[in-house]
């Protein structure tokens, strides 16, 4: 299988010269397998990329089938979702699946973002076949050959991550996730303290450890490294993560490829190339390679 990297900021697309080998784009991986419908991850900016690409293949003549595996719908990772050209497209099939809310219907929420009032036409615009599909943290399913699981991260609203199994290879999707070490994020907040409600204490415990068994034995472990430890320590609460808390989770679960994703904004190339750098001769090994994703670059598994 091949995982391409369309967009690889979090936050808000950015551009500067100084970030031009890594990418401004925000949240947008593919994946694809010869045959397979196309797996994409999230639909922030990189997704028009994407979607041009998919064009010159059977998507341009109205025979694509891909499935949107959505990871939440915070901006960052649904503004290219209306500049996907293959939805323009007659005859292309397009699953869309992301968590269930409680109180709104999937398609609600995507309508929502394309109302009069922000775009200039809303869904009843796209021609391809759309399907939508809401789902809970900790259910699998199939997508085609396609064998999918989920966990639940510790993100402001929560967001999900994919585990997709092929063959004998797997890819973990995992971004937008603070660690659960001193806090709960999801419907509300919680902080580690000494009067903590112990029943949220065991929640913290409960999700790190499915967290842990979710990556095992997968073969790349792509993860939100949005912040430094220093950056993290000052803002804890924004639901992201650090190199060291990923690099921890591949290495417990004996994950072989580590790639840093859902980088900062204000990153800028040289700042991401020697910090992964000093990862890898700090932290990798020969059992243990850690990469940077860069727009327009992919991993072969
Ligand atoms: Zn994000
Ligand atoms: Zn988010």
């Amino acid at each position: 299988m091949r995982v391409t990297f369309h967009g690889v900021r979090g936050s808000f697309p950015v551009s500067h010269p100084k970030i031009s080998k890594v990418g401004g784009n925000t949240s947008c991986v593919s994946l694809s397998v010869e045959g397979a419908p196309t797996l994409i991850f999230d639909g922030g900016t990189g997704l028009r990329h994407c979607g041009r690409q998919l064009m010159n293949k059977e998507f341009g003549d109205g025979a694509g089938e891909a499935c949107f595996l959505f990871s939440h719908t915070h901006w960052d990772h649904i503004q290219g979702f209306m500049y996907f050209e293959p939805f323009y497209r007659e005859g292309n099939k397009v699953q869309v699946i992301a968590r269930a809310s409680h109180d709104k219907r999937l398609q609600q929420v995507f309508a929502g973002q394309v109302e009069s009032d922000y775009f200039s036409y809303g869904l009843g615009g796209l021609k391809a076949d759309l399907s939508w599909r809401g789902v809970q943290e900790g259910e699998s399913f199939e997508v085609g050959p396609y064998k999918i699981s989920t966990v639940r991260l510790n993100h402001p609203g929560i967001a999900l991550a994919y585990r997709v199994d092929y063959g004998d290879k797997s890819f973990v999707y995992m971004t937008d996730t603070a660690p659960y070490d001193d806090q709960l994020l999801g419907e509300g907040f919680h902080t580690r303290q000494p009067d903590t409600d112990p029943k949220i204490l065991a929640q913290i415990e409960t999700y790190g450890a499915e967290v842990e068994q979710f990556v095992q034995g997968a073969d790349l472990l792509l993860y939100d490294t949005f912040f430094t430890l220093e950056q993290y320590k000052a803002n804890p609460h924004w639901g992201h993560s650090t190199p060291d808390e990923g690099i921890r989770l591949a290495r417990q679960g004996g994950v072989p490829r580590f790639y840093n994703y859902h980088h900062h904004p204000e990153a800028w190339d040289e700042d991401l190339e020697g910090r992964t750098r000093e990862y890898q001769t700090r932290l990798g090994g020969s059992d243990l390679e850690i990469g940077l994703a860069r727009e327009g670059e992919s991993v072969e598994l």
